[in-house]
């Protein structure tokens, strides 16, 4: 078995500032009809950042070819060396196909830590949009919020078991909205745009973070513009686009249209 890191992932992860390293599938476990969670295996602090820090794995297409995928990481676990991802499989592409036939044992190409969106310190309160791909990212960088504070998650999901919580401090505000799909195209920010106009934003300082498809995310922003939130309180990344691959290196494809 080789015991390596592929030499393009050690080149990368030098010019990424960021660590190659090999790791192990614990578990892989269906969370729900969208998502599986898998805990992985070795260099787990170091890969794992902190909250809204993300790792790229390494997959092969269906010809072979060598592609790398990003999920960012939900926890870790410093005493086991583990830590854990949450992977959406409601579509086809080398992500899901790896995670479908995952088992305990295997070895993956991972490099990390990556990613420069983290927790506004100064915000007292911190609005979560997307879709479920950014759950992981979501409930991690809000159990690091200092209590007291307050969190709210508007997530858009295809089905009902899709609405996924998490456990925070007692002393944290929670707000969940979870907006039932319905059937929308993936690209149609219908669902979101109405969940946003349903709450009024707090008072005080607030920071939005925005992740999920490229389409959606672009208005969700422009709707929060006019919501009167200003860019430096907006952290925005797209993590995927509708109908398109992403690309190579891990992000969706950026062209207009
Ligand atoms: C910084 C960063 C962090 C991310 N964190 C996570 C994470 O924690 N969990 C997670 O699940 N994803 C996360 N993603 C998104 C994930 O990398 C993409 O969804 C990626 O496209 C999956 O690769 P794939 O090989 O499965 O599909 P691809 O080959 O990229 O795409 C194949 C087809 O599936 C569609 N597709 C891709 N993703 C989705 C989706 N989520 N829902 C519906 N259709 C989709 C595409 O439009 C395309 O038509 C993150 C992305 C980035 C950039």
């Amino acid at each position: 078995m080789n015991l390596e890191p592929d030499d393009s992932s050690v080149q990368l992860a030098e010019r990424l500032h960021a660590t190659a390293a090999l790791c192990e599938v614990v578990t892989t476990t269906p969370l729900s009809t969208s998502l599986h969670e898998v805990v992985l295996s070795g260099n787990a602090t170091l890969l794992g950042g902190r909250a809204g820090s993300d790792v790229m794995i390494r997959f092969e297409d269906e010809s072979g070819r060598p592609v790398r995928r990003r999920y960012s990481v939900r926890s870790v676990n410093p005493e086991s060396d583990t830590f854990t991802l949450w992977l959406t499989v409601d579509h086809v592409g080398p992500g899901t196909t790896w995670v479908r036939s995952a088992k305990s044992g295997d070895v993956v190409d991972v490099i990390g830590p990556r990613g420069k969106i983290t927790l506004d310190a100064l915000a007292d309160w911190h609005l979560f949009v997307g879709d479920v791909s950014g759950y992981a990212a979501f409930y991690r960088m809000a159990e690091s919020i200092e209590v007291p504070g307050r969190a709210i998650f508007i997530v858009e999901i295809d089905a009902p078991d899709d609405a996924l919580s998490a456990s925070f401090d007692e002393g944290l505000d929670v707000t969940g909205i979870f907006i039932d799909r319905e059937g929308r195209s993936t690209s149609d920010p219908a669902g979101l745009l109405k969940g946003l106009s349903a709450f009024a934003l707090p008072s005080g300082l607030g920071h939005a973070y925005l992740f999920g498809e490229f389409h959606v995310m672009r208005v969700i922003q422009s709707a929060l513009f006019d919501r009167g939130l200003a860019p430096e309180q907006i952290s925005h990344k797209a993590f995927w686009r509708h109908g398109l691959s992403n690309a190579d290196h891990g992000e969706p494809v950026k062209s207009e249209d």
